[in-house]
């Protein structure tokens, strides 16, 4: 790993595996979406290939990816 000095620092880190994850590279794909008496929840899974669940827009569950 190289520092990342010649980037500017930031909070750009996935909130499930902690794993950095730069601007360019931090992608979100909704995966589904549904209307619940709850609210809006929301299936979305990261580029490192986390899923997440969020219930109006907050993060509510989260899922680490599985490494082998
Ligand atoms: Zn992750």
């Amino acid at each position: 790993m190289t520092p990342a000095s010649a980037l500017t620092p930031s909070d750009d880190r996935c909130p499930v595996c902690h794993e950095p994850t730069p601007a360019e590279t931090q992608l979100w794909t909704l995966r589904s979406h549904h209307r619940t008496s709850e609210g809006e929840v929301e299936y979305c899974v990261g580029s490192c290939g986390c899923l997440v669940i969020l219930v109006n827009g907050e993060m509510v569950k989260s899922f680490p990816v599985e490494r082998r």
